[in-house]
């Protein structure tokens, strides 16, 4: 958590959202929407708060929400969760992966076994939950894991596999058969999957598949999504698990002693915008693979090689392709080279890869059509 020196140290958001404040650069770091989401879930906050939803709601979460979660299982994945036994409701998806973390791990002997790059937060609540960081490599172009190495790494010791698909940092979408080989080895070795799908309806060529509805995954599987990434709320931090009644239990009793309960008129609100119709759903997806589309090209022209993204809010992009050898540097350096603010790799994984990572970069593509193509007239006169 001291990053090796013994020192406090701010996310690498904070860090790079501070840099592009100071400077005045477009920020295609830290991915958050810079435009509201749809009106009617504002509009719900706003009367759920005037109605006096405003102490705390019940521990699982709020009935009409847990409904909701549960209607949405059933519309998209044909899951049917029980609203009150298998789905609980928390402070954003950080929030559910530290407490399912926290429930799940007995000792120091508990491995985790996580995909390399993860989001930052990964690897510190692995710490926090006392348990060994196991990392299975996501490899440039395609960011797909190699299957023997992911066979490798799970083992009986393994506690936990977590995925995060679609996949931040990378934008990778995992191929079917990484899904079916990861509940295999969940199955052999008695693992549980934590599965963070916080971009579930971000995916550019879906339908997205949960991987709890492969075949004996359900009983052993905890998702995760988060509210912020598909109505642009990423503010109001509500998140939720879903998962079998045990498993969500164990959560539970240690999420009561985490937050208690959390955003209680922003629940209803995440209701509504959960009931919302399908074509809501596909025209977040279908504006946001357009504002991806840009942004590639955009680093094409500036000469960087790009691993198209298959969903969620990011794409990689090669800065070597513009003579760096470190994107480390490249990212200090751009906001006041170019007015643009993004992430080298470097920032998601353990020391010991840096050199794998050395020249990647991540850009969020979840910014305005105007920034996006001011961003990409900057990053092509780099060239
Ligand atoms: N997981 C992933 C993969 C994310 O990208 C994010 C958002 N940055 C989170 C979890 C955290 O979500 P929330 O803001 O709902 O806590
Ligand atoms: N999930 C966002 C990202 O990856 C930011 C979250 C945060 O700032 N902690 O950029």
């Amino acid at each position: 958590l001291l990053d090796g020196d013994g020192r406090s140290h701010p996310t690498i958001f904070a860090e790079m959202s501070a840099l592009a404040a100071q400077t005045g650069a477009l920020n295609l770091g830290q991915g958050f929407p810079d435009e509201d989401g749809p009106a009617v879930v504002l509009e719900a906050a706003r009367t759920a708060i005037a109605d006096g939803a405003n102490q705390y709601p019940p521990g699982r979460g709020d009935a009409v929400l847990l409904e909701a979660i549960a209607a949405h299982q059933r519309r998209f994945y044909d899951l049917a969760p029980d609203p009150g036994r298998e789905v609980l409701v928390t402070a954003g998806a950080t929030e559910a992966l530290a407490a399912t973390l926290l429930a799940l791990i007995d000792g120091p002997d508990d491995e985790v076994v996580v995909f390399e790059p993860f989001y930052d937060a990964y690897a510190a609540i692995v710490a926090l939950a006392g348990a060994r960081l196991v990392t299975v490599a996501l490899r440039w172009p395609d960011f797909q894991p190699d299957l023997e190495r992911l066979r490798d790494a799970v083992t009986d010791r393994t506690r936990i596999i977590l995925v995060n698909d679609p996949h931040n940092p990378t934008g990778a979408v995992f191929a079917p058969e990484v899904r079916s080989e990861i509940v295999r080895l969940a199955e052999r070795h008695d693992a549980i999957i934590v599965t963070d799908e916080v971009y579930e309806h971000l995916v550019f060529d879906g339908p997205h598949v949960p991987i709890a509805t492969h075949d004996g995954a359900a009983e052993r599987t905890l998702t995760i999504s988060s509210a912020g990434k598909t109505f642009s709320t990423t503010g109001w931090k509500i998140g939720w698990v879903t998962g079998p009644s045990a498993l969500i239990d164990a959560v539970l009793t240690v999420k009561q002693f985490l937050t208690y309960v959390n955003g209680s008129p922003f629940q209803p609100a995440i209701a509504a915008g959960l009931a919302l119709p399908d074509a809501f759903f596909t025209g977040i997806a279908q504006t946001l693979a357009a504002k991806r589309d840009l942004l590639v090209a955009g680093l094409r022209a500036a000469g960087l090689p790009v691993s198209i993204a298959g969903g969620g809010y990011f794409t990689v992009a090669d800065a070597a392709g513009c003579g760096a050898t470190d994107a480390a540097a490249f990212c200090r350096a751009l906001p006041r080279r170019a007015g643009v603010v993004a992430i080298p790799l470097t920032a998601f994984v353990t020391p010991a890869h840096r050199g794998d990572y050395a020249t990647l970069v991540r850009f969020a593509a979840c910014k305005k059509h105007d920034v996006l193509a001011e961003a990409s007239r900057r990053l092509a006169a780099l060239g």
